[in-house]
């Protein structure tokens, strides 16, 4: 008599989903792999979106695996089809299709969604946030009929979005004294910001958004220091919030993210969680690396595999064409520790060392030929010597 197969099932078809089905098929020929997805279209590069809503490419182009793939592998993928309930007493949740199917292994891969401030007017029309392709698609329709934006949040996504949303006028506007907060310091924000400035973007800095006003669709959005940004589209890009609803819900231990341990494992036994949505060590990361690594070690975890996942360094590069702009790790200490700074024309390069001389963060702007050296020596915690040639030189103060 042979056993049943195990049924695994994955919630959310994003990077994570994704990477932790594929790590658990190659390690698991039997079980059953259901892929449940909320949105229409299949695994995509989210972080590939500021270029539709530029029109520089076309949306089928940023879908990353084809039928074959899932095929081939024999993952089921449903998009379009949300999950909605978690019964974890009875190891099985509802779709919404009415559908309750049971699972022996659940992962949770649910992502995050757009923070929005309760700004009095941010639910008039011709306000948007970013997370999806369908709001990538929304959004330039409604670009093709505007002619003045205003993007709140100057943040990685708010910059991106911004630079894509010209040749609209567009005003950023961001609550701290510098643009990318997270990504730079000051000294590097001031010449990711002169860079953008020069291609149209304006900027209010240290800037408090009062209200959005209509009436009916917005009009103008007004700060606190009595300026008033006329704008036919805003983009709220003030930050994500883990996708946590389920979980929360089934009643699993929630903080920021879902807790897991370094299995990805909850407080649930059988049910995992990896990416946007997960809390590890007390870190949501919201980053695409993390989330790949993440959901790997869940699909092993599933497999049976005991797996240890031992935190992503943080990474970004923004992707503003002809504005290379890339930082990992601790980039702004507080604390005894090193920095060197080399500064010139467009250009910016900072690197962070402890006491013990190892690199704990990196800043570089306009040259990014060091990018995987620096990251490699941030990620193993280990000295950085530029290479002889590299972009090292010491063009200013
Ligand atoms: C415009 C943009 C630019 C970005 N740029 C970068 C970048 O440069 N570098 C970087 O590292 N990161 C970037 N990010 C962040 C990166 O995209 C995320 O960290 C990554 O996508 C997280 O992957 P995930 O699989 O955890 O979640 P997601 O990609 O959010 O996928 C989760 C999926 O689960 C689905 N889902 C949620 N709830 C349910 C449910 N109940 N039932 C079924 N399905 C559900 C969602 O619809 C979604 O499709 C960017 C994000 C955006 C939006």
């Amino acid at each position: 008599m042979t056993a049943m197969a195990r049924t695994c099932v994955i919630v959310g078809a994003g990077v994570a989903g994704v990477e932790a089905a594929a790590a658990l098929r190659s390690r698991d020929g039997d079980c059953r792999v259901r892929i449940v997805g909320a949105e229409p279209t299949p695994f995509y590069a989210r972080i590939r979106l500021p270029e539709v809503l530029a029109g520089r490419t076309d949306p089928s182009r940023l879908v990353l695996r084809t039928p074959d793939w899932y095929r081939e592998r024999r993952l089921d993928l449903d998009t379009g089809v949300r999950v909605e309930a978690l019964d974890p007493a009875q190891a099985r949740v509802r779709l919404s299709s009415g559908e309750w199917v049971a699972y022996d292994a659940l992962l949770l891969a649910t992502g995050a969604t757009p923070f929005v401030p309760p700004i009095p007017g941010v639910d008039l029309e011709g306000v948007f946030t970013l997370r999806s392709l369908e709001d990538a698609l929304r959004l330039r329709e409604r670009a093709h009929a505007s002619s003045r934006a205003v993007v709140i949040g100057g943040g990685l996504l708010g910059i991106e979005a911004a630079a894509a949303l010209r040749p609209l006028g567009v005003v950023v506007v961001e609550a701290a004294p510098w643009l990318l907060p997270r990504q730079l310091d000051r000294g590097g924000a001031a010449v990711v910001q002169r860079a953008l400035e020069a291609r149209g973007l304006e900027f209010r800095l240290e800037a408090k958004v009062l209200g959005i006003t209509g009436p009916g669709r917005v009009q103008a959005v007004s700060l606190a220091s009595g300026e008033e940004l006329p704008a036919d589209l805003v983009l709220v890009a003030a930050g994500v919030r883990p996708e946590t609803s389920l979980a929360r819900d089934a009643g699993l231990d929630v903080g920021r993210g879902i807790r897991v341990d370094d299995r990805m494992a909850t407080s649930t036994p059988g049910v995992y969680a990896a990416g946007d949505c997960a809390e590890h060590g007390g870190r949501v990361y919201g980053i695409w690396p993390a989330a790949e690594a993440q959901g790997r070690t869940a699909g092993a975890a599933m497999a049976g595999e005991d797996p240890r996942y031992q935190g992503t360094v943080p990474s970004n590069t923004l992707k503003v064409t002809d504005l290379p702009v890339f930082s990992a790790g601790d980039v702004d200490p507080a604390g005894a520790v090193e920095s060197e700074v080399t500064t010139g024309e467009g250009r910016y390069r900072k690197l962070v060392r402890d006491r013990e001389g190892r690199l704990v963060g990196a800043i570089l702007i306009g040259d990014l030929r060091e990018r995987r050296a620096v990251l490699d020596a941030v990620t193993a915690g280990a000295p950085f010597a530029a290479a002889p040639g590299s972009a090292s030189g010491k063009e200013g103060p």
